[in-house]
């Protein structure tokens, strides 16, 4: 039986701006196994980023958060500044953006993974330094014991991801939480790093929640996917199901343009920061009724599989999504070819550990 080490519960953050409340996230729900990497998937603005903030408890004030966030059993947002801190960098590790950024330049880039090591265990500066040459190591880094006293300048971006990937699993983490690792990257260093991180989950035994826009990534490497509109889930499954019948009337645009047979011109998730009552997506959506506008819909199973669920009024027992399931299958068309499975380019990067 799976075991659940993240569970997140209706999480809501609202923030306080110039601009007004803006409903972040706004009743996000997700789980994480033990040992599986789930991808949350979404356009800019659809909450993904703010949600892992809120889960390591790096959102800044003013902001109204709520729901649960159980991280083995222990409510997170119950923790205070200092209990949330012997977790976070310790048991639960992230991983930004954009590593150049997230690296402090003045400090080699052994000291910086060094001082990971010791904030959570108690090593001599020595110890650490020898952790710190294997783990640039284990990410692939030639020539570890040269690069560990190296600036982060001296290192091409491919690198510095690595050195932040090195960073993140210096304390052994349960759960990996990473945010767009490789949208700041070259084309050609994206597979290399997914693949790093891949390997590395498998052979460590840690958990990972990957945010990305990025389908091709989502197929390489995820077990399970939860897609997020307007700051909610609309829809998780098995990567499999929900890439190949995405059900969700927007699951479906957003993979149709991806694939390149459809578009999404405007983002409302981006430009609406107030999302609206009923479903998130009833003012894009071709098949909203009347009953789309009055709460969000409760999730359903998809053809009667409990593994893969969607928010959309149009499915549950009682109903029948004909023709949405229709396009669900025309959407996920592409994920069906082996040729055109978007797993194929990102593997095709890998391999190389020269960045
Ligand atoms: S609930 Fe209504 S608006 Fe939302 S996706 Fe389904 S049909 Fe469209």
């Amino acid at each position: 039986m799976n075991e659940t080490i993240l569970s997140v519960s209706d999480l809501q953050t609202h923030l306080h701006t110039d601009d007004g409340l803006v409903r972040a996230v706004d009743g996000l729900s997700f789980e994480v196994d033990r040992n599986e990497t789930v991808c949350l998937v979404g356009e800019s603005g659809s909450g993904k980023t703010m949600a892992c903030n809120t889960v390591m408890g790096m959102v800044d004030p003013p902001a109204n958060i709520s729901g649960e966030v159980r991280f083995e059993g222990e409510n997170l947002l119950g923790l205070s500044e200092s209990e949330l801190t012997s977790i976070r960098g310790n048991r639960i590790s992230y991983l930004f953006q954009n590593a150049q950024n997230a690296l402090d330049p003045v400090y080699t880039v052994g000291d910086q993974i060094a001082e990971a090591i010791t904030f959570h265990q108690d090593v001599s500066g020595e110890q650490a330094r020898e952790r710190a040459i294997d783990l640039l190591g284990t990410v692939g880094l030639s020539r570890p014991a040269e690069r560990v006293d190296e600036y982060p300048h001296e290192l091409s971006d491919g690198m510095c991801q690595r050195v932040a990937i090195a960073i993140a699993l210096a304390a052994e983490p349960d759960l990996l939480i990473a945010d767009e690792p490789v949208s700041a990257l070259d084309v050609m260093i994206q597979g290399r790093i997914i693949d790093l991180l891949d390997d590395l989950r498998k052979e460590r035994d840690f958990s990972l929640v990957l945010v990305t826009h990025d389908l091709r990534v989502v197929a390489s490497l995820a077990d399970r996917m939860v897609v997020l509109y307007g700051g909610t889930d609309v829809e998780r499954g098995t990567t499999a199901d929900v890439l190949q019948t995405p059900a969700h009337p927007y699951s479906q645009d957003l993979f149709a343009s991806f694939t390149g047979d459809g578009e999404r011109g405007d983002d409302l998730a981006t430009r609406d920061p107030i999302p609206p009552q009923g479903c998130r997506f009833h003012r894009e959506c071709a098949h909203a009724v009347d009953d789309c506008r009055d709460s969000k819909p409760p999730f359903a199973a998809v053809e009667g599989d409990d593994a893969h669920r969607v928010s959309c009024v149009h499915y549950g027992p009682e109903r029948d999504p004909g023709e949405i399931l229709f396009e669900a299958r025309r959407a996920g068309a592409a994920f069906d070819d082996p040729e055109e499975t978007p797993k194929q380019t990102a593997e095709a990067d890998g391999g190389d550990s020269r960045d």
